[in-house]
């Protein structure tokens, strides 16, 4: 590799041709890597031209846009290895794959995250708030996942979700970006209500629907269960209560009332319908419960808040695990309430949680959190990475 520079690269004199001020000093060897091709292993041993500059008196060598200066590694190896971060492979994965250390391909994630800032001035409208199993170096056990709900984007992920972290970490924001969010959607953890009172001045929240079925649904099957082990497991109502479970949760009005067919552990023929109402018939308390399981799944389903407010008046009495179960319903019920004004869900936080636990079990478990963070900063704006074709040129 040769050629005649124009200029010094360290003091920048130009290298006129009538007035030569860089000669020729030999020359230096090194080896670049190149992605492999097929299972094959590609290395460039390049012979470049050292120049002896004699205005400052410096040395350097001949630039190309192989490779990053000083370094060994192909520009295209350094594109390929961001492209496979965004994939949810291990970084094992990645450095055997691309021939390069895991050490190269930490250095490659960390240049990236220089580009991870937020930007303090700028909050979402609407925020969905979710939590995910943290890594083994994380402060809790779990980390705290928001989002933008209008544009279904990730924004960030924080390695702690008590009160005091996510205080700390959102009054680093604005203001004015803090009172813009008007709407806070969450699960039923009642941590995040609380943020609305220190931080969000502006926002209502609103407890996510699948999680207000699935707290009754949890509260029914519980019942179930207690109601179950009264029978001996030999018994034929015990086999039935614990074979039928998914049509006691089925909507009501959505069991069939025309098929008649043979039910194991059923006298005669039945259908779907006859079969729940013979389950009913064992025990009343099962059958109380039954009423404000599919009286709750009724209520948010049709978006009906006053037959939400009769199953949830305090003078009605359940199941105690039923009752449990509802009781933190009636805590938090304006937010419950809230769910069935608007139609916001933390539905599209679910395809984001997906990607990040396929990411955290091909990795084995993150050791390190920041690693992991810049990876799912990666993942989430891969469309500003090159595409694969452009990568490969
Ligand atoms: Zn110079």
């Amino acid at each position: 590799m040769d050629y005649r520079p124009k200029a010094c690269i360290k003091c920048g004199i130009l290298n006129e041709k009538n007035n030569t001020k860089i000669i020729n000093y030999g020359w230096r060897f090194t080896n670049v890597k190149l992605p492999r091709s097929g299972e094959r292993d590609v290395k460039v041993r390049l012979k470049k031209r050292y120049f002896k500059c004699l205005e400052c008196g410096s040395y350097f060598l001949a630039q190309t846009s192989l490779t990053t200066r000083n370094h060994t590694l192909s520009r295209n190896t350094e594109l390929s290895c961001l492209e496979k971060l965004t994939e949810t492979v291990s970084m094992h994965h990645i450095a055997t794959k691309l021939n390069i250390s895991s050490t190269t391909v930490l250095r490659i994630l960390h240049s990236y995250g220089n580009s991870v800032k937020p930007h303090y001035n700028w909050l979402p409208a609407v925020i969905n708030m979710d939590e995910i199993k943290s890594t083994r170096d994380a402060k809790g056990a779990m980390s705290f996942v928001f989002m933008d709900g209008m544009k279904r984007q990730f924004t960030d992920i924080l390695e702690s979700r008590t009160i005091e972290d996510l205080t700390k970490y959102f009054k680093r924001y604005t203001k004015s970006a803090r009172d813009r969010v008007q709407i806070i959607i969450t699960d039923m953890n009642y941590t995040y209500p609380k943020l609305v009172e220190t931080v969000f001045p502006n926002a209502i929240v609103i407890t996510d629907r699948f999680h207000i079925v699935n707290n009754v649904v949890v509260g029914f099957n519980q019942t179930r269960i207690r109601i179950m082990k009264k029978f001996a497991p030999s018994n034929i109502k015990y086999k039935a209560l614990k074979r039928y479970w998914k049509l006691l949760l089925k909507p009501n009005g959505k069991l069939d009332i025309s098929v008649y067919r043979n039910f194991t552990n059923i006298h005669g023929l039945n259908t779907e319908n006859s079969v729940v109402e013979t389950l009913l018939g064992f025990n009343k308390e099962l059958n109380h419960a039954y009423e404000a399981l599919q009286a709750v799944m009724s209520s948010v389903r049709l978006r009906d808040n006053s037959r939400l407010r009769i199953v949830l008046d305090p003078s009605q009495e359940y199941p105690e695990e039923m009752e449990k179960h509802l009781a933190s319903l009636r805590t938090n019920q304006s937010f419950i309430e809230n769910a069935l004004r608007y139609k916001y869900s933390n539905g599209p936080l679910e395809g984001t949680n997906n990607k990040l636990k396929v990411l955290k079990r091909v990795a084995y478990g993150f050791k390190s959190f920041l690693n992991f963070r810049l990876r799912i900063h990666l993942m989430f704006s891969v469309k500003k990475v090159p595409s694969r074709k452009a990568a490969r040129h």
